[in-house]
This record gives C-alpha cells, structure tokens and sequence, in this order.
C-alpha cells in the first residue's frame, strides 16, 4: 500500500510583503518546534508572492527549516516579451518545490482557461517543479452539473500529455467554498478527490494515481481539517485565509494531534 504524506499548503495570495513573509514563518517555525511536530508526518508549504520569494528562500536555507516553498503562478514561457511574468526557469533558481497552478482567482481576474493552464503545467514539469494544479466548480455548476463534473474537466485538461509519470498534486477547491467560511462537508471533498484519483489512474496511472496529493481547499480551518484528513483520498489542504495566522496555521498543521468528537 502506498502511504501519501499529508500536505499542508498555505496559499498566502496577495498578503505580506517580504519582511512580514521573514517574520511570519519565523513565527510558525517557533510555535511548531515548541509544539515538537515532525515534518516527516506532515510536510508544510509557504506559497508567498513572488517579491517575497528569495527572502523566504535565504530564512529556510539558512536556518534549515523544514518547510518547502512555491510559487503562486508562472508563465507558461520561458523567457522572452511577456511583461510581469515569471518562468518557470527563475522559480527553480530559487528553489521552489511547487508552483500552484489554475487557481480560481486567477481563472476568473486573469482570464486562464483550460488552455493556458495546461501550458502551465506543462511549464512546471519542464523546469522541475511540481504543480498544485487547482479545480473546482462554482455554485452555479454545481446546481447544473453536480459536484464532480467540471473538476474532472478541468484536471482532464491539465493533464493531457503531460510525461506519464509525473510528480503533480492536486487541489480540489469548490469555488463557492474559498474564502466564504462554508468548507464543502468532509464527505463532498472525499466524492470529488476520488473522481479526481480515478481521472490520474485513467490518463496517467494506478500506480501514478496512487502515489498522487489530492488536497481540500476553502475555508479550511483547525476546527474542521481533522475531519477532511480523514476522508481515504483527501491527502492534505491548500489553505487560504487561515495560512496567514501563525497560530492558526500551526494548529491547522498538527491535524494528527487533533481530536475529533
Ligand atoms: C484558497 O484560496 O486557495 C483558499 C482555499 O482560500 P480559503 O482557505 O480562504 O477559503
């Protein structure tokens, strides 16, 4: 059987600027080593803006914290005249682990469809780095199409001609759940990431499929992230709003401490 460790994603969106980035996962770091949490239970990622990259690159190195870090977005170039973009070749010269990919606020203040972030992800795996790709249906197509149909669009699209067997994750975020502070239930997340498993193992793999992070996003928080974790194919949690509170954030990476009634 293939154990997949948990991931725990903070996605700080368009919040804090270098120094409060240093500060914050000095903080977080602090909080989790007097808690005594072993990263090799759960692994933790920042996803800063991308002016805060290097200074949260030189903290973790130079400190050698046990916390990876990405990007938000990338080009899908790799160089040339496509001002305010970022390739995918300067992310991994900062060592970026991840770069999230398709979020549905930059489906929907950006314009990306399907198209662009299949480039995107393709553009991630030519430079090494692993793409969170993020669907997700909004209130209207889940009154239309129910709750899986459009995230197994979307992922079907991502994926498409990408190498066989290649390290992606996942991130299953109903859009009507991000930032509303109503998560899906724990038994919505579970039906939808195991469609999105099965989508893995039919383009891609079983074995690929197996090995694969899915992950819940919107409104997760520590009340309820205990109880998505124990859902068989959720595998961790892209966390919006609650990834800016230190406590919060460490408390929403302890999940196997929690107790659940
Ligand atoms: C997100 O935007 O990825 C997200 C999950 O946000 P929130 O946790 O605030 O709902």
């Amino acid at each position: 059987m293939v154990v997949r460790r948990p991931l725990i994603a903070g996605n700080w969106k368009m919040n804090f600027d270098h120094l409060r980035a240093v500060a914050f996962v000095q903080k977080v770091a602090w909080v989790l080593k007097d808690a005594k949490f072993s990263a090799s239970e759960v692994e933790v990622s920042v996803f800063p803006p991308f002016t805060d990259i290097r200074s949260v690159q030189t903290l973790i190195e130079s400190d050698g914290l046990s916390f990876a870090f990405g990007a938000q977005d990338l080009s899908q170039f790799d160089d040339g005249p496509h001002t305010g973009d970022i390739s995918g070749e300067f992310l991994k010269k900062l060592n970026c682990r991840y770069v999230i990919i398709g979020h549905s606020e930059r489906r929907q203040d950006h314009h990306e469809d399907d198209e662009v972030v299949a480039a995107k992800t393709k553009a991630a795996l030519k430079h090494g780095i692993v793409p969170v790709i993020c669907v997700g249906e909004t209130s209207a197509d889940l009154e239309e199409f129910g709750a899986s149909a459009v995230p197994v669009g979307q992922l079907r699209a991502a994926i498409a001609g990408i190498p066989g067997d290649a390290e992606i994750v996942v991130a299953y975020e109903p859009v009507w759940a991000i930032g509303s502070g109503q998560a899906a239930t724990p038994q919505q997340a579970q039906t939808v990431c195991a469609a999105l498993r099965a989508v893995i193992a039919e383009v891609m793999s079983q074995e690929v499929a197996d090995a694969t992070r899915i992950l819940y996003g919107g409104s997760v928080k520590s009340g309820n992230i205990a109880s998505f974790m124990r859902e068989k194919d959720v595998d961790g949690a892209l966390v919006g709003g609650a990834s800016l509170d230190a406590e919060e954030f460490a408390k929403i990476v302890q999940f196997p401490k929690h107790v659940i009634a």
